[in-house]
Parts: C-alpha cells; structure tokens; sequence
C-alpha cells in the first residue's frame, strides 16, 4: 500500500512513523509512505497556504489551490483509491473502516490546520471524511498517524504471529478478554487457575466467557449489532 499525506507539518510524522510496527512494514516494503509538504504546491512567494475566511470570524481557512495542485501531481503519477481529509466531523474511524482501507492500494491523506479547510476542496477533490473522536484537534496530524497505524498494522505480513491483529478487540465483534503474564502471584494478586491449567479447552472456553462478559459491561451496543 502506498500513503501520500499532504501537510504542513511533516516533521509531526517522524517519531510516530519511524518506530515500531509501521517502521518495519517499511523496511519490509509492504507499505510506502510519502509526506508532502504543502508549502511547496503554493505559489505565493511567502509559501502562504491559508487566508482569512470569507465569512470573517476568527480563524484561517487553508485555500484550495495548493491543495488542488498537490493532488493534480500526486494524480498525474497514479490512480487513488480514496482521498481522504482528516476532519472532526467526518465518518468515526472504527475497525471495521480500518480493515476495508488496509485492503487499498494507493491512498491520500489530507491534513487540515487552523479554522479548516475551504469547503470547495472537500466538495470536489475529497473523497472521503475521517474523523478519529468526536473532539477537536489542532491539526490533522495526529489524526492521521492513529488512521495510519490502525490500517498498516491489518495488512497481511506486517504483523506476525505472536501480534495477530485478527484476536484484537473489535475483530471479532468483542473486545478482548484480560491477559496476565508472569508472576503468577504479586502481592497476593493471582493470576486465574483456569490460565494455568494447561487444559487448552477450559482455557478458551474462559477466554470466550472473558470477552462477551467485557464486551456487555463496556460496549453493550456491539452485542446488540
Ligand atoms: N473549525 C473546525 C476544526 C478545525 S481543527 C471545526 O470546528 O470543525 C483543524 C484540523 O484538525 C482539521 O482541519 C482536521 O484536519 C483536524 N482535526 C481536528 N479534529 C479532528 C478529529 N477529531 N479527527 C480528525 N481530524 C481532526
């Protein structure tokens, strides 16, 4: 998979994308990333990329030309499944949006600042809203580095065995159930027998009980579904 993400602010990328799971889904060239900086799409001579809103009010807009020339280059070179902006008020990010974007090819991420972006580049040139929480962010940086890690890490290969994505919560339509790891005593709190058993039947028996019980107490609405 191969990810443009337009901003103003690539340096925010560096530690999130050079750590980790995403770091070695590139060393693996299962994905490409390519941060663009917006500045260098403008024709101003002060690299401006915003501007006052017409509406007047407090805030800068960024305007859509620069926008609109980074696209055209970045369409010039290949065809783009999705091009998304990250907004507050667009579709919440959830697993299942997270497991259909991870089977993409190429995709763009669009990163707002200030006030927001002229409502005529997400009319035309947009083709997908993403928000990750109903909360304001500054940018649309951290955004869509948390977009990013949820979809690459789905991605066959990147993960393996022992970070199987597919017993995470949500894939399966339950959060997951509680883990321990060694003691199996720490100031007299327990790990649970059953875990120690060895009895691989119990174990998953108790595992399934875990997650449904989790799941009712904490996401009652994804029982119902
Ligand atoms: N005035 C806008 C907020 C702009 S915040 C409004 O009230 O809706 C600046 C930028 O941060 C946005 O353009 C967007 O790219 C990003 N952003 C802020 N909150 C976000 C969220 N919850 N999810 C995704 N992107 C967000």
């Amino acid at each position: 998979m191969r990810i443009d993400i337009i901003t103003i602010f690539p340096e925010m990328f560096e530690g999130p994308f050079s750590e980790s799971i995403i770091k070695r889904a590139q060393q693996k060239n299962l994905i490409e990333i390519r941060l663009h900086q917006l500045r260098d799409y403008t024709m101003d001579k002060h690299k401006k990329v915003d501007d006052y809103a017409f509406s007047g009010g407090a805030g800068m807009v960024m305007m859509i030309e620069p926008v609109a020339r980074c696209l055209e280059t970045l369409k010039a070179e290949r065809i783009y499944d999705e091009i998304i902006y990250m907004s507050p008020d667009g579709d919440l990010l959830d697993q299942k949006t997270s497991n259909k974007l991870s089977i993409l090819k190429n995709v763009v991420i669009l990163c707002g600042h200030y006030k927001g972006i002229d409502e005529r580049i997400r009319q035309h040139l947009i083709t997908r809203e993403i928000s990750i929480g109903n909360y304001v962010l500054s940018g649309g940086e951290l955004a869509a580095a948390v977009l990013v890690d949820s979809v690459v890490r789905l991605i066959p290969g990147v993960l393996g065995d022992e970070t199987s994505a597919l017993s995470d919560s949500y894939q399966d339509g339950l959060v997951s159930p509680p883990v321990y790891t060694r003691p199996q005593e720490f100031s007299g709190w327990k790990v649970p027998d059953v875990l120690l058993s060895g009895n691989e039947k119990l174990i998953e028996n108790w595992k399934h009980e875990q997650a449904v019980e989790r799941t009712r107490k904490r996401r009652p609405g994804m029982l119902e579904e």
